[in-house]
């Protein structure tokens, strides 16, 4: 098999690297940034995290804050047209995986015009954009290091996977003092859902030793720290380390696949508004229980890499540790299911054909060790619902 790598041009890790967003300008040869941002941040002052040290070096930029939570096509619209009335060389991403999406998909709408949904994948986003420098402010999307977008489209209620170079940023500033301010559940449900990125870019059709390297790393740092940066929002270590094992379990997905947990949550929160990471969590110990067995020696080996199985115990004792930590983890952080989160019952029973259908033309599911039909999707959702 060939594996195609990819990555940022330029990662810069560690705390206070923000304060260098300029230096990352001048190494890329860049001048123009179009700040991207949303409204939370913007009002409460966090954007000035980057202003700041832009505009010590003379540099002014326009900002865009109306990006929402789970971009849709028509801000994205809305922010191609702000950009076309400035001269930006480039873009920045600033927050959490909604606004840096959404830099990503204006680059890729402003490149390529069209609309939104033509760029959804199997459609390839290759073509030469405006380079995004990208920087986190939540640990969890890893969308700082992938070459993907996630868009709604509005019309559809469809949660779309747009994939392709244009989307990768050509920068990341990965700096965890950022996160601080992040409350507990949002750190929870932004945690899990880079948990979930690595095991799933783990035991994916699709997984090569590059990406193999990232998500175990990314295991074992987030399986150790999520716990204690819910608990305790302050702990420089844990926030530090939630930080880096949501980039690398970025860097772990993008150059392997996501699979049947983001398979199933994209229609969860198109249908349902559901936070992203939240819906994932939902999901995370139903669907790993239906999979542990297709891929029982890789389940086995994340559960030892994340600390909950010792080195000596055989694959089927460290893949029921697995199910147990995964279980307790969601007590811990108190992820409520379908039900008690409060979601319509017979909405959702009714949209479960339509959502299982959203979520096999994702071509998500295809890259999960057991793939599953759509009744059995349907099944899954059913038993999640709690
Ligand atoms: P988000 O960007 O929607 O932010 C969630 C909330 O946290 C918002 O209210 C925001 O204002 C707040 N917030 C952000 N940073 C904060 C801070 N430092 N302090 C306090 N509050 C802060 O949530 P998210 O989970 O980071 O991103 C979710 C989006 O990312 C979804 O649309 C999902 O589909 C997408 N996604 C993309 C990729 C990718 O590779 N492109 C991967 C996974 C998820």
């Amino acid at each position: 098999m060939i594996a195609t790598i990819v990555s940022p041009r330029l990662l810069l890790v560690g705390g206070t690297a923000v304060t260098q967003v300029g230096e990352v300008l001048a190494k890329l040869g860049l001048s123009r940034p179009f700040v991207v941002t949303d409204p939370f941040l913007a009002s409460s002052g966090t954007v000035e995290r980057v202003l700041g040290p832009l505009r010590a070096r003379g540099i002014d930029p326009p900002v865009f804050s109306d990006t929402v939570p789970d971009p849709t096509d028509t801000v994205v619209e809305a922010g191609v047209k702000r950009l076309a009335g400035s001269d930006a060389d480039c873009l920045i991403g600033f927050g959490g995986g909604s606004p840096m999406d959404t830099a990503k998909a204006m680059a890729i709408l402003a490149a390529g015009g069209g609309k939104m949904r033509d760029w959804k994948v199997p459609a390839a986003a290759d073509m030469a954009a405006l380079p995004i420098i990208a920087i986190p402010t939540t640990a969890g999307t890893g969308s700082e290091a992938t070459r993907f977008t996630v868009v709604t489209d509005t019309e559809r209620n469809e949660k779309m996977l747009i994939a392709g170079l244009a989307a990768l940023p050509a920068a990341a500033i990965v700096d965890h003092t950022l996160t601080h301010s992040v409350p507990p559940r949002t750190t929870a449900d932004t945690g899990i859902d880079s948990l979930t990125h690595a095991l799933e870019a783990y035991v994916s059709k699709r997984a090569n030793p590059y990406s193999d390297a990232m998500a175990l790393r990314a295991m074992a740092l987030i399986a150790r720290n999520l716990r204690t940066a819910y608990a305790d929002p302050r702990n420089e270590a844990a926030r530090e380390a939630m930080m880096l094992g949501a980039t690398l379990a970025g860097l772990a997905f993008s150059n392997s696949s996501v699979a049947l947990v983001h398979g199933i949550s994209r229609p969860i929160g198109a249908h349902f508004h559901v936070a992203h990471g939240l819906s994932n969590a939902m999901l995370l110990p139903t669907v790993t229980r239906f999979s542990l067995n297709a891929a029982l020696p890789r389940y086995a080996e994340a559960a030892r890499a994340m600390g909950v199985a010792r080195a000596e115990d055989d694959d089927a004792a460290a893949g029921a540790r697995l199910i147990v930590e995964l279980d307790a983890l969601n007590r811990d952080l108190a992820v409520p299911s379908p039900r008690s989160y409060g979601l319509d019952e017979r909405r959702w029973n009714d949209l479960l054909p339509l959502m299982a259908d959203q979520a096999l033309a994702s071509g998500s599911p295809a890259n999960n060790p057991r793939v599953p039909t759509k009744e059995e999707i349907i099944a899954l959702y059913r038993e999640a619902w709690g």
